[in-house]
C-alpha cells in the first residue's frame, strides 16, 4: 500500500480502538488463511465461576471445595480465583509447599498429605481414582464446564465444575471470518470434552485442546508449515509467544502486558469482532494502492 493509504489505514483502526503497531501487519492482515482464538479469556469474558460441587462417596462438598480453596491461595490462575470467592465462607484449611503444575493444575501439603488438584491427565499421572465420578466429570465437560478435581492423599475428594460465559460477539466473529473465507481455530489448555462444547456454539470446526502452555507456539508453526498465513489472537502470558510466532498476532486489550506487547495488533475493545474489522480495514487499504 501507499504510505498515505497505510496512514489513513491505522488512523482509522486507531479511531475504532483497533491498533495496528507497524504497516506491515496491516498489509499481512489481508493475506491470513487461518485465524486461532485462544480459548479463555479470548472467545469467553475469563471470568470462571463455580457452578457446581460434586462430593466423592464418602466426603463433603464443602471438604473438596476447602482443600481446593487452601490450595488455590498460592495460584493466581483464573480458575483459582473462582475457587477462592466460593470457599469464601468456609473454614480455611492450611496449605504448605504450593507448587504449580504448568498446564495441569497445582499441589501443596495440606495436614500432611499432599492435594492435588487440576486436570484429568493430572489424576491419571497421579494414578488417583476416579472413585466412580468418571462419567460425571465427561458429562460436565460436554456442558462446556471445566472441571477442576480435587484429590487428598491420593484419593478423590471431589470435582468442581466452573463455567466461564462465552463473549456476547464471539459467535458473530467466526461467522463472519468464514463468510470472508478465513478459516477460524480454537487453542486451549483446557480439555477436549469442554474444548469442543464452546467451540460447538461458537461454529468452530478447528479444535486444538489440551495444549500445554510451551506447546502454543508448535500449533502455530504445524500451520505455517502446511503454508497457511496464521492469525493468533490471545490474552494471556501463555499466548504470548504464539502472537509473536503468528504472521499477524491480536492481543485482547483487557489481556496481559505481555500479550499486548507481542502482538502486532491490539484490540483495545477487548471484543473479539474488532478482528475482522482489522482484516476488513485492511483488505480496503490495500485495494487503494491498485
Ligand atoms: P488455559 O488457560 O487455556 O485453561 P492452562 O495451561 O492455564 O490453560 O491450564 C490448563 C488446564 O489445567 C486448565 O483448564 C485446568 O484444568 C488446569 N489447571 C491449571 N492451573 C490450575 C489451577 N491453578 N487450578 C485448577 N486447575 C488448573
Ligand atoms: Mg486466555
Amino acid at each position: 500500500a501507499t504510505p498515505m493509504a497505510v496512514m489513513v489505514g491505522t488512523g482509522l483502526g486507531a479511531m475504532n480502538g483497533i491498533l495496528f503497531k507497524n504497516a506491515a501487519a496491516l498489509e499481512d492482515a489481508t493475506k491470513l488463511d487461518v485465524i486461532i482464538f485462544d480459548k479463555t479469556g479470548t472467545l469467553t469474558l475469563g471470568q470462571p465461576e463455580v457452578v457446581e460441587v460434586v462430593a466423592a462417596p464418602g466426603t463433603g462438598a464443602d471438604a473438596a471445595l476447602a482443600l481446593a480453596a487452601a490450595v488455590e491461595q498460592g495460584s493466581d490462575h483464573p480458575l483459582a480465583q473462582a475457587i477462592l470467592r466460593r470457599a469464601a465462607g468456609l473454614n480455611a484449611e492450611k496449605a504448605s509447599g504450593f507448587a504449580n503444575i504448568e498446564g495441569k493444575g497445582a499441589q501443596a501439603e495440606v495436614a500432611g498429605r499432599t492435594v492435588f488438584l487440576g486436570n484429568r491427565r493430572l489424576m491419571d499421572e497421579q494414578r488417583i481414582d476416579m472413585a466412580g465420578l468418571a462419567e460425571k466429570a465427561q458429562e460436565l465437560q460436554g456442558g462446556g464446564r471445566t472441571v477442576v478435581h480435587v484429590a487428598h492423599g491420593g484419593k478423590l475428594v471431589g470435582l468442581i465444575a466452573i463455567a466461564d460465559a462465552v463473549r456476547p460477539s464471539s459467535a458473530d466473529t467466526v461467522a463472519a471470518l468464514k463468510r470472508r473465507g478465513v478459516q477460524v481455530a480454537m487453542l486451549t489448555g483446557d480439555n477436549r470434552g469442554t474444548a469442543e462444547r464452546i467451540a460447538g456454539m461458537l461454529g468452530i470446526d478447528i479444535v486444538l485442546a489440551d495444549v500445554l502452555p510451551g506447546q502454543k507456539t508448535d500449533k502455530v508453526k504445524e500451520l505455517q508449515a502446511g503454508g497457511k498465513k496464521v492469525g493468533m489472537v490471545g490474552d494471556g502470558v501463555n499466548d504470548a509467544p504464539a502472537l509473536t510466532q503468528a504472521d499477524v498476532g491480536f492481543a485482547i486489550g483487557a489481556g496481559t502486558d505481555v500479550a499486548m506487547e507481542s502482538a502486532d495488533v491490539v484490540l483495545m475493545k477487548s471484543d473479539p469482532f474488532d478482528v475482522v474489522g482489522a482484516i476488513v480495514l485492511s483488505r480496503a487499504t490495500l485495494r487503494k494502492m491498485h
